[in-house]
């Protein structure tokens, strides 16, 4: 039922700011009413800081986000205590007043949130006391309660305005095993009752398995405060070490077949490609054969491919362009192959890299969208996706991280249903959180 309702919190490919330092980079979250959502992940992987930014205490740098109908993007000051009011945070601490009553620290929140009738008032911390089975302890000071009391008084603290959300960071952190169990049962129920969501923040993965809910893997593996170079360095690193040969599934014997395949795979599998050429080149086996082709014959050879019409005519005046002006050989300089008919950037880097080893990196179909899911590049173009690439792959490594993205694309994550639990690249995939 959640997923089909506005989203009490929803970051999409946010940068966070807390003081002078993005905190965060690229969050993408989304929590629905009455969701359980574990942020789980070592000390210093950023957990805290998503939690300020959903309470407006770090500020949102790029991309979006909205919490309980705020958009943090335009959020202004005096809005901010309004928003907390939606809000109940419990911390690992308690952080209780320890010089007010139980009785006391409720009223000071009821009064800071704008309550002032005095039956109302009386009424809510009865309730509140009862619902975390607290009623006895009203009068009673904070160290004079055990840690589990304390924590349920700052649940009930937290409950005071009805929240549609509850922020518990650590709420069992200082806990002993079976007063935490406690703790965890009293949010549930929470939950369960009062369809209140709760957004919990723990290094303990079994409380996850045990009290299922929606949990933020990526988080868990550091993702959140990963450097694009960490990135980079975890994806290639991957690679190299277990898909150290990687090559292109177009047959050919030739830079000329090697041009002429792939002008034919532009959406195209390479498969029909490949049941295509032998008859192509068996018909046409140089470029002088080719250019002097008629486009009724090279049609009928290539009729069962995609766009048989245009690849034809491009064929041929490719062929007729490399006889003219390059002496029927295939050029090895970018620009010059982007000057024949029908060869874009992606099939000249393509002929290049594979032909010459030219540092770069063609920007397929599959390129294109496994590097924007993995998070190596936000570009929106092939062109940005393959200057972000170049940018941070070394020069060697660019022709076959071509092919390992390609075949990654092709075979993993591919464009309708990725197949992320069989993805050796989850650790450092910024699209698989989202993907749970
Ligand atoms: S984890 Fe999923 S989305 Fe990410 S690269 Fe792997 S298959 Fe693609």
């Amino acid at each position: 039922m959640e997923e089909n309702s506005t989203p009490l919190i929803s970051f999409s490919d946010a940068d966070i700011r807390g003081g002078d330092v993005t905190v965060i980079y690229g969050l993408d979250m989304q929590v629905y009413p009455g969701q359980i959502v574990y942020i789980v992940g070592k000390v210093g992987s950023g957990k805290t800081s998503i939690f300020r930014a959903i309470t407006a205490e770090h500020k949102l740098l790029k991309g979006a986000g909205q919490v309980c109908g705020y958009d943090l993007t335009k959020i202004r000051a005096k809005d901010i205590p309004y928003l907390r009011r939606k809000i109940g945070v419990v911390f690992q601490d308690f952080q209780l007043l320890m010089d007010r009553s139980v009785e006391e620290n409720l009223l000071f929140v009821l009064k800071a949130t704008g309550w002032k009738d005095a039956s109302a008032i009386r009424k809510r911390i009865d309730e509140v006391l009862e619902a975390v089975g607290m009623t006895t302890k009203a009068h009673k000071m904070p160290h004079q309660l055990s840690g589990g009391e304390q924590q349920r008084i700052a649940i009930a603290r937290a409950i005071l305005n009805n929240p549609a959300l509850i922020l518990a960071d650590e709420p069992t952190g200082n806990l002993d095993e079976e007063t935490a169990e406690g703790i965890l049962q009293l949010l549930q129920q929470i939950n369960r009752e009062q369809g209140t969501a709760i957004v919990m923040v723990t290094h303990n993965r079994s409380i996850c398995q045990r009290y299922p809910g929606r949990v933020f893997e990526r988080i868990l593996q550091g993702d959140f405060m990963m450097t694009l170079k960490q990135r980079y360095d975890g994806i290639l690193g991957y690679f190299r070490d277990n898909v150290p040969i990687a090559e292109s599934e177009l047959h050919f014997d030739s830079p000329y077949q090697l041009l002429v395949a792939v002008m034919l795979s532009a959406q195209c599998t390479d498969k029909r490609v490949n049941m295509t050429t032998p008859a192509l080149f068996s018909a046409y086996p140089t470029p002088e054969a080719l250019a002097a082709a008629s486009f009724e014959d090279v049609f009928e050879l290539i009729r069962s491919i995609s766009y048989p019409n245009s690849k034809a005519k491009h064929l041929i005046g490719m062929a007729q362009k490399l006889m003219a002006e390059f002496g029927g050989q295939v050029p090895t300089d970018i620009d010059a192959l982007m000057t024949l008919p029908g060869v874009g950037r992606k099939t000249a880097n393509v002929v290049a890299s594979i032909t010459w080893g030219e540092p770069v990196i063609a920007v397929d179909t599959h390129v294109f969208r496994v590097a924007r899911r993995l998070g190596l590049s936000r570009g929106t173009t092939p062109r940005a996706v393959e200057l972000d690439l170049e940018r941070h792959t070394p020069a060697e490594l660019r022709p076959i991280a071509h092919h390992w993205l390609i075949l990654h694309g092709r075979y993993v994550c591919t464009a309708l249903k990725p197949h992320c639990s069989d993805c050796p690249l989850t650790a450092w995939c910024k699209e698989y959180g989202n993907r749970q």
